[in-house]
């Protein structure tokens, strides 16, 4: 299958770019599922950090990571603080916006301001060549409003500096998800706007 759904492709896009021995950024750590994808994908000599505001969600991702923890620091903080944490070259990073799925509490979601304000600083971070991922959900309360801050924020990015597509498959039902993908096409770039 070449037309995979939206978080298959965003791996998929992950793999092609990001190499063994990097560091790359889950910036919504959530279950761990990412966080696991991107620990195998940077191995035993690179390393994940990833980031969520909820105890609840890095406490899942520990349990999921078993063995794979040792290259993965989990940072109880907003990923808009991710330049406090990280400040050498990524390989990527990853975003899965929305609520902590099967958590008690699902009013907890990711917001515009500090999505683009974590973007921008990672857009600073990212290699060239380098992919920063989005899956964006809208079907939640403050969904629609982050997912159009969200495309009006990568429409003013700089053709000259990234790359910016939009995937998402059209037939499928109950609010799918569609992807952002970021691609830093120099080395680097003065992004000016947030
Ligand atoms: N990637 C996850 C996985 O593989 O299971 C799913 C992520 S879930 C859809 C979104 C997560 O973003 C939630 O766990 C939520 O707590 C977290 N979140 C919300 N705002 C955040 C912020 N400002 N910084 C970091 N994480 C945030």
């Amino acid at each position: 299958m070449l037309l995979h759904r939206v978080l298959p492709f965003a791996k998929r896009l992950l793999a092609e770019t990001v190499l063994p021995g990097e560091t790359v950024v889950d910036a919504t750590a959530g279950n761990g599922n990412d966080t696991e994808f991107l620990a195998k994908l940077v191995g035993n000599e690179g390393s994940v950090i990833a980031f969520d505001i909820q105890q609840a969600a890095l406490d899942k991702t520990a349990d999921r990571l078993g063995d794979l923890h040792h290259n993965v620091k989990l940072i109880l903080d907003s990923h808009a603080n991710v330049d406090r944490y990280v400040d050498k070259p990524i390989g990527g990073a990853m975003f899965n916006l929305g609520y902590l799925p099967y958590s008690e509490d699902m009013s907890v979601v990711t917001k515009p301001e500090s999505t683009i304000e974590a973007i921008h600083k990672l857009l600073g971070l990212v290699k060239k060549g380098g992919i920063i991922t989005i899956s964006v959900y809208d079907g939640h309360q403050g969904g629609a409003e982050e997912r159009d801050a969200l495309l009006v924020y990568v429409k003013s990015l700089h053709q000259s500096d990234v790359h910016v597509i939009r995937y998402e498959l059209l037939n499928q039902r109950n609010n799918p998800p569609f992807l952002i993908a970021i691609e830093k096409v120099k080395d680097f770039v003065e992004v000016s706007q947030v």
